[in-house]
C-alpha cells in the first residue's frame, strides 16, 4: 500500500470514530439497529455535524440523506397533519354532525396546504398536483371507513390526543413514538395510524406493543388495540393489532444495553458497526453513502 493511500485511510479512520450522542429509544431506531448497524451509525452517529457548510462532504451528504424524505413519507407527515387538526376541531360538535363537519374540515385544510405550497415555492422534484391528488382521495377514503365512523362517534377525542404526547420518559429513557389518532371504545383505547405503502410486520408488531405501553404509562389502560390504514394495490385496507405493553419493555431493555455497549466510549467506532447482508439495502436510503465508504476507505 502506498503512503498516499495509507493516509488517506488514517484520514478516513478518523472521520469514522465520531463522539456520542444523547441516548433515546424510538421504534424506528430499534428497527433500523435490527436491520443493519452500518445504518444506525450513519443516521444516529455520523450524520451529526453535517448541517455544517465546512464539514466533510460525505458528512454533509449522510445529512442531507437522513433528512431527506421519499414522496410519500412526507405525504404520510401531511396526511396526519390535516386529520389530527380535523378530529381536534370536534370537540363541541354533537356526534350527528361531526362526519360532515369533517368533510369541509378536510376540504378545507387541503386547501390551507394548496396554498401554503404555491407560496413556499416547493422543489421542482416534489409534484405538488400528485401531492393533493393522492392526499384528497385519501381523505375521502377515509370519510368512508368505519374507522373513521368510529372516531367521530368516539368521546374525549381531543382530550386523548393531548394526553399522547410523541414522547415521554420511562425507567430514566426518553421514548419517542407517534401515537396516531387516538380514541375510547368501552375500557379499549384505540389509535389509528395511516400509511401510502403496507408498513411491515416488524413494524406493526412494534408500534402496537409501543402504543400500549404508553397507554399504560399514561392512562393505567391495559387493553389496547392499533389500526393501521394503508393503501396497496388500488385500494385502502387496515390491519389491526393488540399491542403488549410487557414485550415493548423487553424490546427496549434489550435494545438499550446493546446499542449502549456500542456507544459508552467516548468515541463511537463505524468500525463497530458492520455492513448488513445483502438482501437489507433493498430500499436503504444510505446506500449511495454506503457504497461510497466501502468503495473509497476499504471498509476502514
Ligand atoms: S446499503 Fe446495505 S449495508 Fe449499506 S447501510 Fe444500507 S442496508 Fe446497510
Amino acid at each position: 500500500m502506498n503512503r498516499f493511500r495509507r493516509e488517506e485511510i488514517a484520514a478516513a479512520q478518523v472521520l469514522f470514530d465520531v463522539p456520542p450522542t444523547p441516548f433515546s429509544w424510538s421504534v424506528s431506531r430499534h428497527l433500523l439497529f435490527r436491520r443493519c448497524r452500518r445504518a444506525y451509525f450513519l443516521h444516529y452517529y455520523f450524520a451529526q455535524g453535517g448541517w455544517d457548510p465546512y464539514a466533510d462532504p460525505l458528512l454533509q451528504f449522510t445529512w442531507s440523506t437522513k433528512k431527506s424524505k421519499t414522496f410519500h413519507e412526507r405525504l404520510e407527515h401531511h396526511l396526519e397533519e390535516i386529520l389530527r387538526f380535523s378530529f381536534d376541531t370536534l370537540r363541541n360538535i354533537p356526534p350527528a354532525f361531526r362526519k360532515r363537519m369533517l368533510a369541509t374540515r378536510f376540504h378545507a385544510r387541503l386547501a390551507v396546504l394548496e396554498q401554503r405550497w404555491r407560496e413556499e415555492d416547493e422543489s421542482k422534484t416534489f409534484d405538488r398536483k400528485k401531492a393533493v391528488e393522492e392526499l384528497r382521495e385519501a381523505l375521502a377514503a377515509f370519510l368512508n371507513s368505519p374507522t373513521c365512523t368510529a372516531i367521530a362517534a368516539a368521546q374525549n377525542l381531543t382530550l386523548f390526543n393531548k394526553a399522547f404526547k410523541p414522547t415521554f420518559r420511562f425507567h430514566d429513557i426518553e421514548l419517542w413514538y407517534n401515537p396516531g389518532l387516538i380514541w375510547r371504545e368501552g375500557k379499549q383505547l384505540i389509535s389509528c395510524r395511516i400509511h401510502f405503502t403496507k408498513p411491515e410486520p416488524s413494524f406493526i408488531r412494534a408500534e402496537s406493543d409501543m402504543f400500549a405501553l404508553s397507554a399504560r404509562e399514561h392512562t393505567g389502560t391495559l387493553e389496547t388495540l392499533s389500526i393501521f390504514r394503508y393503501f396497496a394495490a388500488g385500494e385502502w385496507k387496515e390491519i389491526q393489532c393488540y399491542g403488549d405493553p410487557d414485550s415493548c419493555e423487553r424490546r427496549i431493555q434489550t435494545d438499550v444495553r446493546e446499542m449502549t455497549d456500542l456507544a459508552s466510549g467516548e468515541k463511537v467506532s463505524m468500525i463497530d458497526f458492520p455492513p448488513a447482508a445483502e438482501k437489507a439495502c433493498l430500499n436503504c436510503r444510505y446506500s449511495v453513502v454506503c457504497s461510497a465508504i466501502s468503495e473509497q476507505f476499504d471498509e476502514v
